[in-house]
């Protein structure tokens, strides 16, 4: 796929699948900007990866729980390339533990970042995707926000959240040529999956019938090609990318 001349902006692109997609995005041409909440370092590591690709490149700390953060996060990518053209809402937490022992600070931080962040991202780089008439935005959501899973009812919560929000906003700037879909991963080796313990990745491998966990790279074809032209009359769907655990 070639995004030769695209701006893309990824949050929570330090590690993890957030940083596969920089990467993945700037091997096919695109000039990339990398938002993380707090280690500033590992986003300016791939930015660095970025521009030894020969592409631009943008590292910024932006907490997207932050309505100010993140209209400023998108402030800055556009004045560095002078638009975006598509915005990946990956940044993700979780803070798991069974609903009755859930405090109200798990569940809001939780929210907060997963389906307020893609609220306030979304809406600061749509301003700017209205005025040029394009622009590709896809939501990173979960397999749990269409399944649930016990001990997470908040990540799932907002997962699901993140669902509704995309099919909404799909209808509502699809005449303004923007197309906004959602990708689902179901487990995928990152640091959000490493707390898993040895019976629980056995007990998941059981239900996988690729038989494997994903890897970050393997979330990478779903979102790159919503964001192709090759996808451009998909607009408000949910493609999963979960070994077949769901089918
Ligand atoms: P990860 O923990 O490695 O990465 C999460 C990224 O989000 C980090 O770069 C972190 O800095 C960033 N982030 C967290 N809070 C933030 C905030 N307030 N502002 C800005 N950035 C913030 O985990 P990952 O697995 O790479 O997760 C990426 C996305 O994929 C998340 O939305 C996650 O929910 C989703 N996801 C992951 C899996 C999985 O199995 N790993 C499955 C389904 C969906």
């Amino acid at each position: 796929m070639d995004f030769s001349g695209k701006a893309v902006v990824v949050t929570g692109g330090g590690r993890g699948i957030g940083r596969a997609l920089a990467l993945a995005f700037a091997r096919c041409g695109a000039d990339v900007a990398v938002a993380v909440s707090r280690d500033l370092a590992a986003a300016e590591a791939v930015a660095e990866e970025i521009a030894k690709q020969g592409r631009r490149s943008l590292a910024r700390r932006a907490d997207v729980s932050q309505w100010q953060a993140a209209h400023q996060l998108i402030e800055e990518a556009t004045a560095a390339f002078g638009k975006i053209d598509v915005l990946v809402n990956n940044a993700g937490t979780n803070r798991d533990s069974l609903l009755l022992r859930m405090n109200e600070e798990d569940w809001d931080a939780v929210l907060d970042v997963n389906l307020k962040g893609t609220f306030h991202c979304t809406q600061a780089a749509l301003r700017g995707m209205v005025r040029q008439r394009s622009g590709r935005i896809i939501n990173i959501t979960s397999i749990l926000g269409l399944t649930g899973n016990p001990g997470q009812a908040n990540y799932c919560a907002s997962k699901a959240g993140i669902i509704g929000f995309t099919r909404a906003v799909a209808r509502e700037v699809g005449s303004r040529g923007i197309t906004v879909n959602a990708v689902a991963p179901g487990y995928i080796h990152t640091h959000m999956t490493a707390g898993l313990s040895e019976a629980q990745v056995a007990e998941i491998l059981r239900r996988i019938p690729l038989g494997r966990l994903g890897e970050s790279e393997d979330v990478c074809g779903a979102v790159l090609f919503l964001a192709s032209d090759a996808a451009a009359y998909i607009t408000g769907q949910v493609l999963i990318v979960d070994g077949g655990m769901t089918a």
